[in-house]
């Protein structure tokens, strides 16, 4: 399916790197368990009130394990 064939790229809370998830972000609940890449289970990020910056925004560093099991995905940051 189309919709599988890409990866986000999300900031748990709490958390400094990023780890990659397919399912697509609209359909989280904050705080939401979501199932990444790397066979963790993190919260979904928190949303960001109109207008402020997102916490995740500037955090490039990726989880290791998230990007080996990418194999052909195109994939993205995503900030709540
Ligand atoms: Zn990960």
């Amino acid at each position: 399916m189309l919709t599988e064939a890409y990866a986000l790229w999300i900031v748990p809370p709490a958390e400094k790197v990023r780890h990659a998830t397919r399912p697509r972000p609209g359909a989280w609940i904050q705080g939401d368990v979501v199932q990444v890449l790397c066979e963790k289970k993190v919260k979904a990020p928190f949303a960001t009130p109109y207008g402020k910056t997102p916490r995740s925004n500037g955090i490039d560093e990726r989880c290791p394990e998230c990007l080996q099991a990418l194999v052909d995905e195109t994939s993205r940051n995503w900030d709540a």
